[in-house]
């Protein structure tokens, strides 16, 4: 098995068929009574895991819910605390990874990650939950996984949406994170490998989901992106994200491919060196342009419009993300955020110029 070494970041184990170290991994953490999560994709997985974990599982769950609402987790965090869990395991997307740093939280008990989808949740201590309907997150180092094991096998039966979608996701990770104030090198070229790395690999996979060379690149892209992610502050694209998933309940991937090139262009002239660094990642004139493009060519999502964003509430849009703080090499404008919106809501066609 590979190990792979990025500072602040879990213990990584990728491989092809990394599934099986799981219980050389739980030994190694020294755990011995294990609450097993899987999301419902994943099954099969966890049947396999708990019958070569045998009694070292002792809870399990196998369904949940995204954004992690507290009438879902609030019961589930009742059952752990009252029983030993001394270590959760999550395998599934981010929604899994969700839950089990919830879990990881609230209740002071380890986590070890294995994802399904190129969220990237796994490499971070970013952790969300949705209360009295609003979500909300947080960084605690409580929940960045002690082990996350990546086994590219395991993504094969992504679906394709989800997958370009996901991957879309990813990247907006590693854009925002290089012209955030924390960019250093290592960062940079993990950002600008991911962004690379994601380009060619759903590419590689969108006429042939099962190509495991390309899902192997692809986890690869997301530990990358992940990294990116947890080292960095986010900026505009993420807020407007948090924004409209929070008034709108939009899908929370597609949401990110279809904002990110619009949020991109409008930081272009602000941050004119590191999105110039995106469009050579991407072979592309622009970053807006080559992220558009990479879009449509792999079948992500680029208009708010096809799912379900209300053009008419702009504005109201526009005055929540103006009163929030956040970190973005732009300053708020209120007319090129609604542009913004406007251009990601119909999904047209960013133009040449960078
Ligand atoms: P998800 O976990 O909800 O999964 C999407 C769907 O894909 C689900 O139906 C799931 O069952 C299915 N699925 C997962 N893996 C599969 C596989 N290999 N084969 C077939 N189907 C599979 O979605 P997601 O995009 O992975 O995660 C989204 C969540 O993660 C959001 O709540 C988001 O806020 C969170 N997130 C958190 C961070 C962080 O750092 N905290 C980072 C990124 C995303």
């Amino acid at each position: 098995m590979n190990t792979v070494s990025l500072s602040n970041s879990p213990r990584v184990v990728f491989a092809p068929g990394a599934l099986s170290s799981v219980g050389s991994e739980v030994s190694l953490l020294n755990k011995k009574r294990v609450l097993l999560i899987s999301d419902e994709s994943a099954t099969a997985h966890a049947t396999s895991l708990k019958s070569e974990l045998g009694s070292l599982v002792i809870e399990s769950i196998d369904h949940v819910v995204m954004h992690v609402p507290d009438e879902f987790s609030g019961p589930i965090v009742d059952r752990v605390r009252a029983s030993e869990v001394d270590l959760v395991i999550s395998i599934g997307g981010g929604s899994a990874t969700g839950l089990g740093k919830i879990i990881a939280l609230d209740c002071s008990i380890d986590l070890m990650a294995i994802p399904t989808t190129y969220a990237g949740s796994e490499m971070t201590s970013i952790w969300g939950r949705t209360h009295d309907s609003q979500k909300v997150t947080g960084r605690n180092p409580a929940v960045l996984p002690k082990t996350t094991i990546y086994d590219p096998e395991l993504t094969v039966s992504l679906p394709l949406s989800i997958s370009v979608n996901s991957g879309m996701n990813a990247i907006a990770h590693a854009v925002e994170a290089l012209y955030a104030p924390e960019v250093n090198s290592e960062i940079k070229s993990a950002a600008l490998e991911g962004i690379a790395i994601f380009a060619s690999g759903l590419r590689g996979i969108s006429h042939n989901l099962g190509n495991l060379s390309a899902r192997t690149d692809l986890l690869r892209g997301s530990m990358l992106c992940g990294f990116s992610l947890n080292n960095a502050t986010m900026g505009i694209h993420h807020k407007i994200c948090h924004t409209l998933g929070g008034m709108f309940d939009l899908p929370h991937a597609p949401m990110h491919s279809a904002v990110l090139p619009w949020a991109v262009q409008y930081n272009q002239n602000f941050a004119t060196t590191q999105l110039n660094d995106v469009a050579e990642a991407l072979t592309a004139p622009s970053a807006a342009l080559g992220l558009w493009e990479l879009a449509k060519e792999v079948g992500a999502q680029t208009s708010l419009k096809e799912i379900g964003y209300p053009l008419d509430r702009t504005n109201e849009v526009a005055d929540v993300i103006s009163s929030a703080k956040y970190t973005n090499p732009r300053p708020f404008n209120h007319n090129a955020l609604v542009e913004l919106l406007s251009n990601a809501y119909t999904g047209s066609r960013p133009n040449d110029e960078s």
